[in-house]
């Protein structure tokens, strides 16, 4: 397969480029690199630019065999995107927009789509399915909700084959420990409790300890970013041998709160981190957890890292030899 990964310096996207290389897939990068890095991808081909930019496409498609691609390339953070929607609706579905154009126009017909669990915003019951009421309580949610829908016309349109992976927490890094999570500002449960225990933070705040949960703070599913990097690779394969688009959670099926995170993490690291009540953040639904039966079923998915301990460990192996992620 030759693959165009849009968003692939990016934590996901990085995983994921180096996973389908460890396959032997051939492999190029789309990335604008604001959020990306360019370390996090060794011997790929980069084109450095923004979705937006209609000839930087047709350059791509026409200059390499692209015969798929997989779309990482979008701003994700539930609280930003509630203090900046239109920011969200530009790069997210703006952006989306013109990709899809492009591919139709250059015939190149699978794409593989990094959605997301805030699609369902309050789930009516948990695990969630992905038949479930897609309501989302974030301007995030909505733009991912509406590039599925774009994908969903597309394909009765043009014979744009989809699958969508709504993706529940993504977290852990590459058990190697060549490459792994850095955002700056981070803004993720598990980077910002690691830090504290690097001392680079004097406190973790817990946003909220209200919610209707057991102990009062949120309740997310944590997914191994590499068994996330594995679910792709399958659902491209299953869209060249089936010809048939999907929606697809991608979760370990188990809940952790806020304040079990922050536990693992002291067990881990064997640091105390501080951690403190803070408001609740805008946006947040209480408990987010997949059922992930459909892509076990149908994908042949199978998560190789589900503990939570393990998924903290490998997170925490590159945050210590890589204090500054990866600016060093
Ligand atoms: N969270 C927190 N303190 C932090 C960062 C996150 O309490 O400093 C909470 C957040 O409110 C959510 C959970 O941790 O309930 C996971 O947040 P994250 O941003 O990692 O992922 P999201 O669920 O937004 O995709």
């Amino acid at each position: 397969m030759s693959i165009l990964v849009t968003g692939g310096a990016g934590y996901i996207g990085s995983h994921t480029v180096m996973y389908l290389k460890e396959r032997g897939e051939d492999v190029i990068v789309l990335d604008n690199l604001q959020k990306g890095h360019r370390a996090a991808l060794s011997d790929v081909k980069l084109y450095q630019g923004n979705l937006q930019d209609e000839s930087l496409l047709d350059e791509i498609f026409t200059s390499n065999h692209v015969d798929s691609v997989i779309h990482f390339a979008a701003n994700s953070l539930v609280g930003e995107s509630v203090e900046k929607p239109l920011e969200y609706y530009e790069n997210n579905v703006i952006g989306s927009y013109h990709l899809i154009k492009k591919m139709v126009e250059h015939k190149v017909l699978k794409i593989v789509f990094s959605s997301t669990a805030a699609t369902y915003g309050n789930p009516v019951r948990v695990p969630i399915m992905e038949e479930d009421p897609t309501v989302p309580t974030n301007p995030y949610g909505d733009t991912k909700l509406a590039i599925e829908k774009m994908l969903q016309w597309a394909d009765g349109a043009y014979g744009l084959k989809s699958v969508c992976l709504r993706y529940f927490n993504a977290a852990g890094a590459d058990p190697e420990g060549k490459i792994g999570e850095d955002h700056t500002p981070e803004s993720h449960l598990i980077p910002i409790i690691l830090q504290a225990a690097l001392g680079q933070r004097d406190k973790v705040s817990i946003f909220g300890d209200d919610y209707p949960t057991e102990d009062g703070t949120c309740i997310r599913d944590y997914i191994h970013v590499l068994d996330l990097a594995d679910a792709h690779y399958l659902a491209l394969k299953k869209i060249s041998e089936t010809g048939e688009s999907g929606i697809y959670n991608l979760g370990n099926g188990t809940g952790f709160s806020v304040k079990q995170v922050i536990d693992t993490c002291r067990i881990v690291t064997g640091n105390e981190i501080r951690a403190e009540v803070a408001p609740r953040r805008a946006g947040d639904p209480a408990v987010l957890i997949a059922s992930a039966e459909k892509a076990k079923t149908e994908l042949g998915w199978k998560p190789q890292y589900s503990a939570l301990e393990e998924i903290v460990s490998h997170a925490w192996n590159w945050h210590q030899h890589h204090p500054n992620g990866y600016q060093e």
